[in-house]
């Protein structure tokens, strides 16, 4: 029998610790979550992506009363992205969430699902896409989507 151990390499930030791009990612993920539709969860969730040739792009979580139609933050704003900027490479991803009349204590991360999708457009792209999960004191940055999803499913 064999065993595999998979690590995952966390940098623990605080805000200040960023490069000045990031702080403007966090900045808008945190503005993004101010649009968050979300009657039912109260969780406003905002993502926002930094593309190869200096675009942002956010995305909050638009919620309906048909549960499942709604979409997350994260997919909102890489949808975009997908949409209007096909060719252009996703670099960053920050997302963060408000709730309860304050951004969460501790980073937010994102679902499986949207783990799934981002990991695709770093496939696709062939170049890593850095994600830092946003929480109030504390920003966790990981350097690839992959750290998020071991054992991924991908095409062969
Ligand atoms: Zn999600």
């Amino acid at each position: 029998m064999d065993e595999k151990n998979i690590t995952t390499k966390i940098l623990v930030k605080s805000y200040n610790e960023l490069k000045d791009v990031e702080k403007q990612l966090v900045d808008l993920a945190k503005e993004a979550t101010q649009d968050s539709y979300s009657p039912y969860s109260h969780f406003q969730v905002g993502a926002a992506i930094l593309l190869e040739n200096g675009v942002m792009i956010k995305g909050c979580n638009q919620e309906n009363a048909a549960f499942p139609v709604g979409i997350c933050a994260e997919r909102a704003a890489i949808f975009n992205a997908g949409a209007n900027y096909p060719d252009v490479p996703i670099t960053c991803i920050a997302v963060t969430a408000f709730t309860q009349g304050d951004f969460v204590e501790d980073p937010c991360s994102p679902c499986g699902v949207c783990r799934q999708a981002i990991l695709e457009f770093e496939t696709r792209s062939g170049k890593p896409i850095k994600v830092m999960l946003v929480g109030k004191s504390k920003i966790y940055v990981l350097d690839t989507v992959k750290d998020l999803l071991p054992l991924c499913f991908t095409e062969f």
